[in-house]
């Protein structure tokens, strides 16, 4: 198994690799970059097929946090982790434990948060033995509501943000009112997104693989349900995919007939030249990884102890980042996922100064 060769590698500044033996803990942890701050990003836990698989997920993702991080201008660099397992059968509290122990030797150097296959407590957990987790603490909300640190109500409303001025720029229209919208998958994030642009005014087309989340949507919203192999052919102003990644590709991109593509799910792009494939049909594409920021954003203040209107306001410059580089885009004729990675490394790489500061005020935190 390659490392400094993998495909993958783009010179991440650490990598980990832990065995427990006794409780069946296997684990990578990728540092990509912490020029603006310590690494946070998810511990994922999956049954990857082989140590191969695991390897390349955890630094594709970790490379994802720092650009991610550094567009939603916080002062954090990039990392993830995995355990390679089936969270189902083999998640114990004596793995996770063990993989706290790994994580307080990594020396705050990499904060975890909870990702698929983890969860709050699960975090918890890890977290008897190091105090670099992050996202398990009860607060108040960037809406003044009590939060338990499931980050979803803030990553929908920075969502919502983002849609806003992806519609401000393509369509020239501040006022929501009868704006048609379709959301692919009413979880979390899509549901909470559904409530703003309800409330807004806009019409909604929803579509859920669970009936009783898109029911949900129709008789608390008055949103129309749709059905799975239309919601992101509808003929409406935006369609927001807020279930799963890839949905982006040959096959959909032709098909689109909304001109704004602005939803939360990971990895929307099936691959990355999908964004020029968007730009050439002028469909404006929001960057997956800047409108959903809100998540990371609302773990940086909880471990930092900002205030909720300290929160909303960092989540609503997610609207004045995706205006610069739809503006970018358009003066360069370079596709909006494109320019957003450029603006990130404008500003990782300009940040190295910042960084002990930043690390500081993170451990003063703990
Ligand atoms: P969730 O599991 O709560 O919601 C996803 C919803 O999509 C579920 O209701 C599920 O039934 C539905 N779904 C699954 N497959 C579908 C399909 N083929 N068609 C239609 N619906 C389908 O997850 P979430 O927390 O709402 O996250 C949604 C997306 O946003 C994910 O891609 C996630 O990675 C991304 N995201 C979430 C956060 C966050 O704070 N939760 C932050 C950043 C990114």
């Amino acid at each position: 198994m390659s490392v400094f060769s993998h495909p993958e590698f783009d010179n991440h500044e650490h990598l980990s690799f832990f065995c427990d033996p006794e409780t069946g803990l296997r684990a990578i942890v990728a540092i990509h970059n912490t020029s603006r701050g310590p690494a946070l990003g998810g511990c994922r836990m999956f049954p990857y097929a082989s140590d191969e698989e695991a390897l390349r997920d955890v630094l594709r993702l970790s490379r994802g946090m720092t650009y991610k991080s550094a567009l939603a201008n916080l002062d954090l660099g990039g990392g993830k982790s995995v355990i390679i397992g089936d969270p189902r059968k083999q998640k114990s509290e004596a793995l996770l434990e063990a993989m706290g122990k790994h994580l307080e030797g990594l020396g705050g150097q990499y904060i975890a948060a909870e990702d698929s296959g983890t969860s709050v407590p699960d975090l918890k957990v890890m977290g008897r033995h190091t105090k670099h987790v992050a996202g398990i603490v009860e607060h108040t909300g960037f809406d003044g509501r009590p939060s338990n640190g499931d980050p979803s109500p803030t990553t929908a409303y920075g969502t919502f943000v983002g849609l806003k001025a992806a519609v401000k720029h393509k369509l020239g229209r501040e006022n929501l009112t009868g704006l048609k919208v379709a959301i692919q998958g009413v979880g979390n994030v899509g549901y909470r997104l559904a409530q703003h642009l309800s409330e807004a005014g806009a019409e909604l087309w929803v579509y859920d693989i669970h009936q009783e989340n898109m029911q949900r949507a129709v008789d608390e919203l008055g949103a129309h349900a749709a059905s799975g192999e239309d919601i992101l052919f509808l003929p409406v102003d935006v369609v927001a995919p807020c279930a799963m990644g890839a949905v982006l590709n040959d096959e959909s991109i032709p098909r689109l007939k909304a001109t704004v593509i602005a939803g939360a799910a990971n990895n929307l792009l099936q691959r990355p030249d999908h964004d020029q494939a968007l730009k050439d049909r002028d469909i404006l594409y929001a960057p997956d990884f800047v409108i959903n920021a809100g998540g990371i954003i609302d773990v940086f203040y909880e471990r930092t102890g900002g205030s909720p209107e300290e929160v909303r306001a960092h989540v609503e410059g997610i609207g004045q980042t995706l205006a610069e580089i739809f503006t970018r885009s358009d003066s360069s004729g370079i596709p909006t996922g494109a320019v957003a990675n450029t603006l990130a490394e404008e500003r990782f790489r300009k940040r190295t100064g910042v960084a002990q500061a930043a690390r500081e005020q993170l451990a003063s935190a703990e």
